[in-house]
């Protein structure tokens, strides 16, 4: 059996990395337009004194709730290198009216539980606050019709405290706008929470005190965050070490450019911008959804206009590595996230040496500023000058750093993060819809059911199941119609 698998992000690693576990025996390839693995994952490790700066140039953690991204780890021998968030600097603040003021404790799932700390908290006024108390009391909507983030959470909680609270935080995920995403596509644990108990804090209080119980049984004090020692890229050098030894082909610098389906000889003809052209029985596109629309608008132009609708934002990040002398703030906590209402070009702002104590050699400090939200491109320049020059004001205006980084990195992406917008649910429909007419092509990636890196990995792991469906469907057709032709010869 041949697959080819297009893309070598997390998700098209992932699925070669099933691929060849399931089907030892197989042919498979991996084919990356670029000259390095990994996708939007990678990591810079920079030397200096003592130490190095781990600095993440994309993501810098993946949620340990979601199996497949700790499930992957220990089958790659990863296990001892991950490392949990700090516990003993947790807060994380919020700017407001341009201070930082602290996230209130008790925050379940995005949901506020701690009714004491609500009321200490100077990030959401008197009449905020009992507006969020009508939570408690207003009927719940029936039904599981899609409603944006931002009409949900303000419904519920009232609007001072989507902007203030919720959407910052949900920023830092999608860099999206709340008042677009999808509910249902997003976060569909709040409809349930709202449909389940008729109020968002009484079931995420009942979700939190089961999650406490399971965890004190299965899983101790372990961290919802995870990352490898030296970075992400362990991950992505561990899988390309496994493929490489278990015979997967690697081909980097390698742009499909189309495919086509052969009826004749029931296989797929993948295209390749250097004139190539290569025959396999499967195919899985693990390239972002426009990518993948471009590679199919010969095949299906209406499969690949649905593609094209699911919009992507771009972001950067910009890290910055400073003398701990040099900074006249304490970094206590994971950082800070910036409502939209503030009016800032930057999103958030990760402590990264506090969030991650070994990622900063003794003495020094590591942060991150994340730039670029849904329907902001436009007051960016996206050059690294003007971002490295946008995250220093930041950091002077926020916490008072006027000294010269040690080290500075900047990372551009363009089109990185999908939008899962309203409408979002209807558009993997179609798509699904679409798919059924090829049984041996399947999708993977962020565009889809989930951005985070557990969720790209499970849509590798899916798609390389569907093929080997298909795959046992097509030979025991072939089967049956060799015996029904040696009953009836001739
Ligand atoms: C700044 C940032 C921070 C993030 N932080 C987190 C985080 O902390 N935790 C988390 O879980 N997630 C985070 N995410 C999201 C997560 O990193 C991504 O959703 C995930 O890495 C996407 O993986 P992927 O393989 O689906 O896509 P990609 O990483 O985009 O890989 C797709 C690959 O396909 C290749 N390709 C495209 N077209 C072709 C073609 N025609 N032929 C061949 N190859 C092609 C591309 O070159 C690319 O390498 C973050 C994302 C960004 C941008």
């Amino acid at each position: 059996m041949k697959i080819i698998i297009i893309g070598g992000g997390i998700s098209g690693l992932s699925a070669a990395y099933y691929a060849q576990k399931l089907v030892p025996d197989g042919q498979i390839t991996l084919i990356e337009a670029s000259d390095r693995w990994g996708g939007k994952i990678t990591t810079q490790r920079v030397p200096f004194e003592a130490g190095d700066f781990i600095i993440e140039g994309g993501p810098d953690t993946f949620l340990a709730t979601k199996p497949w991204g700790v499930t992957l780890c220990q089958e790659l021998g990863l296990s001892d290198r991950l490392h949990g968030t700090n516990p003993h600097h947790k807060n994380t603040y919020v700017l407001h009216h341009n201070r930082l003021e602290p996230l209130p404790d008790g925050l379940a799932m995005m949901v506020p539980t701690d009714i004491p700390s609500i009321l200490k908290s100077r990030l959401v006024s008197w009449p905020g606050k009992v507006r969020m108390g009508f939570d408690f009391l207003l009927p719940a909507h029936n039904g599981h019709h899609d409603e944006s983030l931002g009409s949900f959470v303000s419904r519920r909680l009232g609007r001072e405290a989507y902007e203030n609270l919720i959407e910052p935080l949900m920023s830092g995920i999608y860099a999206g706008n709340g008042d677009r995403l999808s509910l249902q596509s997003t976060f569909p644990y709040l409809q349930d929470l709202e449909s389940k108990h008729g109020s968002l804090a009484r079931g995420a209080l009942q979700m939190r005190k089961q999650m406490a119980a399971r965890g004190s049984s299965t899983q101790g004090s372990r961290s919802a965050f995870l990352t490898p020692t030296t970075g992400l890229s362990e991950i992505v050098e561990a899988l390309v070490t496994n493929l490489t030894h278990n015979g997967v082909e690697m081909r980097l610098n390698t742009q499909v450019s189309s495919i086509a389906y052969q009826d004749v000889a029931a296989s797929w003809q993948v295209e390749l911008e250097n004139g190539e052209s290569l025959q396999t029985d499967g195919v899985i596109l693990a390239a972002p959804a426009f990518a993948s629309a471009s590679i199919l608008s010969r095949l299906d132009p209406d499969l690949a206009s649905v593609l094209q609708s699911i919009p992507y934002t771009s972001t950067a990040t910009v890290t910055l590595a400073y003398r701990q002398s040099d900074l006249s703030r304490q970094l206590d906590g994971y950082g800070y996230v910036i409502p939209r209402r503030e009016g800032r070009r930057a999103l958030a702002c990760t402590w990264t040496s506090t969030k991650f104590p070994h990622r900063a050699p003794s003495g020094c400090s590591l942060i991150r500023v994340f730039v670029g939200r849904a329907g902001q491109e436009s007051d960016i320049r996206w050059d690294k000058d003007s971002l490295l020059e946008l995250a220093r004001e930041e950091l002077e205006l926020t916490l008072g750093i006027t000294a010269e980084p040690l080290v500075s990195r900047v990372f551009i992406w363009e089109q990185a993060m999908p939008q899962y917008n309203l409408g979002h649910p209807e558009k993997l429909a179609k798509i699904e819809a679409a798919l059924e007419k090829y049984s041996s092509l399947a999708l993977a990636g962020n565009g889809y059911r989930g951005i985070g890196i557990p969720d790209c990995i499970h849509s590798g792991e899916m798609a390389i199941e569907k093929i080997i469906s298909a795959h046992a469907q097509k030979c025991a057709d072939m089967n049956l119609h060799i015996l029904e032709n040696s009953a009836h010869p001739g």
